[in-house]
């Protein structure tokens, strides 16, 4: 435990999962999985079978500018693999990322300098390792679908419900970018009840204004006049029966719901799996979120399971770790051509 007991004294957190380690386990059977977002980085090690052998955190240095961002990545990962040989580095990236490139095309206020980071270019050579990166809902939404509620399913609707309004479409095993690698932000699709209401994003209308984490709990703040400060009290006050509590997640749920059916519509998945904070609100949230995706949705799509993601924070670091191993797998295919 001497590297768990040095990144505590270093603000990192460790946590081993125990897991056995095969000393005769080829070098590709290891990767690691990164998640960046704007208050703090994971990384995991991640073996073939999904099974997460080690994780460790630290904030993220977002007002420190780009370089201080990949220096702190990869000590991270450094300090994460120790001695281990990792074959191969996946990232899911908060803002819009064009996997193609490896690049962050634009990203939130709150990470200063990150739009424009050639992340797996910096990254790649730091480490010494192939890298691939992508938008965090998307490295969500493979984890899921590797490990998670979608295990099976090939074509997954993942939606995320927090701060913001995310979702990542995977069709045919495959998550889809879009010709801008803007595909997913489900968060402006207009809804009824947003209508003329300022959305983060600049526009008007859209779902993000009134059914995000933030849009429910001030939305409660302002017709209670009380100054609750977190949405698990909204929840909590609406399970005990406050009017005003039920009224919001009601109204949260319906408008989210009602995105999601004409999602459905237009893209057919099999499976929807919501993640993010806010589904933790419980039934007061579901119930009517269920209920406007029925009423939205086409005859044929009423029996498709709209369900909670189950791996939580682990789900991108899964799925950062996939996008490794699609990596090595593509370049040992390529290889293989060569011969
Ligand atoms: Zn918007």
């Amino acid at each position: 435990m001497t590297r768990a007991a040095g990144q505590a004294a270093t603000g990192l957190t460790a946590g081993r999962a125990g897991a056995s380690r095969d000393a005769g386990r080829a070098a590709t059977d290891l990767v690691a999985g990164l998640d960046i977002g704007g208050t703090k980085m994971a990384a995991a090690l991640v073996d073939r079978s999904g099974t997460v052998m080690a994780t460790a955190t630290r904030p993220t240095p977002a007002t420190a500018g780009r370089d201080a961002i990949l220096t702190a990545a990869a000590d991270l990962l450094r300090t994460l693999s120790g001695n281990e040989a990792i074959a191969a580095v996946g990232v899911g990236a908060a803002g819009v990322v064009d996997q193609r490139r490896g690049v962050v095309v634009s990203a939130t206020q709150a990470l200063a300098g990150w739009a424009g980071t050639d992340l797996r270019g910096e990254l790649s050579r730091r480490l010494a390792l192939p890298v691939a990166v992508d938008n965090d809902v998307h490295a969500h939404a493979l984890g899921e679908q590797w490990r998670g509620a979608a295990a099976g399913y090939a074509d997954v609707l993942l939606i995320a419900i927090g701060t913001g309004i995310g979702a990542s479409m995977i069709l045919d095993g495959r998550v889809r970018h879009g010709a801008h690698a803007v595909a997913g932000h489900a968060g402006h699709v207009p809804v009824a009840s947003a209508a003329g209401l300022a959305c983060p994003c600049g526009g008007r209308g859209h779902v993000e204004a009134v059914a995000s984490g933030p849009a429910l709990l001030a939305q409660y703040r302002n017709r209670s006049g009380t100054d609750v400060d977190h949405l698990a009290e909204v929840a909590r006050l609406a399970a005990a029966g406050d009017p005003v509590a039920i009224a919001v997640l009601a109204e949260g749920g319906t408008a989210a719901g009602q995105a999601i059916g004409g999602l459905m519509n237009v893209i057919d998945p099999e499976i929807v799996v919501i993640g993010g904070g806010v589904p933790g609100c419980g039934e007061p949230w579901w119930r009517p979120l269920r209920a406007a995706v029925r009423a939205e949705t086409l005859p044929a799509l009423r029996d498709v399971p709209v369900v909670p993601a189950t791996l939580g924070a682990d789900a991108a670091l899964l799925g950062a770790a996939r996008l490794a191993f699609t990596l090595l797998d593509h370049q040992e295919a390529l290889t293989k051509e060569d011969l």
